[in-house]
């Protein structure tokens, strides 16, 4: 097994072992880089996964405390790992691509009030060969011969209505999950435990997948249980170190260059909390940007009790999707649009979230139905909006010492008038193949999809990083996670984030060859 020293300035470090990190550090050990990946969460095996979601739920997620005002949940306003894999252990495995329009939001929405829309410093033209080595790399269903998933209940429910109300455009989406045996892994076996990790590995994940490869190359170290906590500059204004805890103790590895793929919170968290003389707002932060314009999806549900039994867990959670609503059409009443799929819950969960509020027998006259229920998820576009901001509390410290970070979110006019649509749409569909009764559920999931608190641009005063996620302010830091999102589209964002991360890769090379990191 590589190992490298602590004293090597010639390793590329890289913060997170997700789907950012993941693939930065398999793309740059293939290329013939030493790469060390230092992660916080533990190294599991697919032995470890089982299919109960709470027991995985205390195994996986990010746990370590945080807080939040405005519209999210004060102690709970984000969902993501700690573990090797990050959050593609979690994850569901949707893989959308932006649309050209949600590239181009400044141009196309115009002067939004309030927000701080701007169009990519990467065309769609420019994403495209990347977006296709992404899907290819993670077997993306649908794309490049993949072939797609088989329609379950649940899905069916969906397309039949959607079709009575007119939409044609829909499948049974683009997934990261192996629909036929590949690249040794198996195929999908529509158990339905996809949030608990995959037992059997035909999701993608880069505990499985990435990391493994990356150390086939024998360019490669991944340092599970280190959590970083500083990043140091030195005399030339390089990350010179970073400094991590591992078992109690604080360990140093000097390094060439470093990038952080933390997702979003933990990322703005090592940027702001690396204050220094030369850095005294943080880390690249010069434009006084990081951990501000954060976004996050919505996720609102409606669920329908059908006249017949649906069984709607008995398949992956997002099996299916209705595209025709996601394109720019202002006569709505809102900029951007939604994505409508199929997804299932728990009784559980149902039981915690459904009713909210809900009690006795307007609890219990759903759940009796739980077999006869059909569930889909509504995820809009949010624009940037200077105010929703993560930023460091200034007193609150974790079992690390570090400050704990605050996430300040609010929805924008145009996201309540796009969810107040998305409802009534969602309804029209159960409506149409008669749901006996019809219920909206809010937006009580914590955020699943984070973005946007160090957007590239090219203008070091109005953003973070450049158009390849170098920090503007320090040569040698790069940001690998969906912190680098100018705008948050309609859709899932990780087929983005990797395609980013391959193209960052490839710049990186290009820039270590030539003596210039
Ligand atoms: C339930 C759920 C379902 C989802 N479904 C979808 C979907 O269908 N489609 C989609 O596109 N997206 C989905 N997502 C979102 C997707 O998982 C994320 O977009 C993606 O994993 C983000 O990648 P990342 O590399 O930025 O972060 P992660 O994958 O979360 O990886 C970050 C890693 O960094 C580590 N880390 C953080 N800070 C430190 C530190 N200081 N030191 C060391 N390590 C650190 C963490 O432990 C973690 O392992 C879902 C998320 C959830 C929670
Ligand atoms: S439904 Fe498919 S992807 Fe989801 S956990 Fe089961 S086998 Fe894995």
């Amino acid at each position: 097994m590589t190992a490298y020293s602590l004293d090597d300035s010639s390793v590329f470090v890289v913060i997170g072992s997700g789907a950012g990190g993941g693939v930065l550090s398999r793309e740059l050990a293939s290329r013939g880089h030493k790469v060390v990946c230092l992660e916080a969460g533990p190294r599991l095996t697919l032995g470890d996964i089982v299919n109960d979601e709470t027991e995985m739920f205390n195994k996986l997620t990010w746990l370590d405390p945080r807080m939040a005002t405005g519209k999210p949940d004060p102690k709970f306003p984000v969902w993501g790992c700690k573990t090797v894999g990050g959050t593609t252990m979690h994850w569901t495995g949707a893989c959308p691509r932006f649309e050209p329009h949600e590239m181009r939001a400044r141009s196309t929405y115009g002067d939004m009030p309030d927000t701080t829309l701007v169009d990519w410093p990467v065309s769609p033209e420019d994403m495209a060969p990347w977006y296709d080595k992404a899907e290819m790399r993670m077997g993306v269903t649908g794309t490049h011969g993949n072939p797609h998933l088989p329609p379950g209940n649940n899905y069916k429910v969906l397309e039949a209505g959607a079709r009575k109300c007119g939409y044609t455009d829909m499948d049974t989406h683009n997934m990261a999950i192996n629909s036929v045996a590949r690249d040794g892994r198996p195929h999908c076996r529509q158990l339905g435990f996809c949030t608990s990790g995959c037992a059997l590995g035909a999701k993608w994940s880069t505990l499985y997948t990435e990391i493994p490869a990356a150390e086939e190359t024998g360019n490669f170290e991944l340092r599970p249980g280190c959590m970083v906590t500083a990043l140091k500059v030195g005399e030339d204004g390089r990350i010179a170190s970073v400094t991590y805890l591992h078992e109690g103790q604080s360990v140093t590895q000097k390094a060439r260059a470093v990038s952080i793929a933390g997702n979003v919170v933990e990322t703005t968290r090592l940027l702001l909390n690396n204050r220094s003389e030369r850095h005294p707002n943080g880390l690249a932060n010069s434009s006084g940007l990081v951990g501000r314009n954060y976004m996050r999806h919505f996720t609102i549900q409606v669920m329908g009790v059908m006249p017949g039994k649906v069984h709607f867990y008995r398949q992956t959670h997002l099996a299916g999707v209705v595209r025709d609503e996601r394109a720019h059409r202002p006569e709505r009443g809102f900029a951007g649009g939604f994505l409508i799929s199929t997804v299932p819950f728990t009784p559980e969960v149902l039981a915690k979230n459904m009713l909210v509020g809900g009690w006795g027998r307007d609890l219990t006259r759903v759940l009796d139905k739980y077999e006869y229920l059909a569930g889909m998820l509504l995820t809009g576009e949010d624009p940037p909006q200077y105010s929703n901001a993560i930023t460091l509390h200034p007193e609150a410290r974790d079992a690390n010492g570090l400050p704990v970070p605050v996430i300040h979110y609010e929805d924008h006019p145009n996201t309540i008038a796009m969810k107040e649509y998305a409802w009534k749409a969602g309804r029209r569909i159960y409506e149409a193949m008669g749901a006996e009764e019809i219920v909206e559920m809010g937006d009580y999931i914590p955020a699943t999809h984070n973005m946007g608190t160090a957007r590239m641009g090219d203008d070091p005063r109005a953003s973070v990083c450049t158009p390849y996620g170098r920090t503007h302010d320090v040569a040698n830091l790069f940001v690998s996670d969906g912190s680098l999102f100018p705008t948050a589209g309609g859709c899932n964002p990780t087929l983005t984030i990797v395609a980013l991360a391959m193209r960052q890769a490839e710049h990186i090379d290009g820039e270590l060859r030539a003596g210039r990191l």
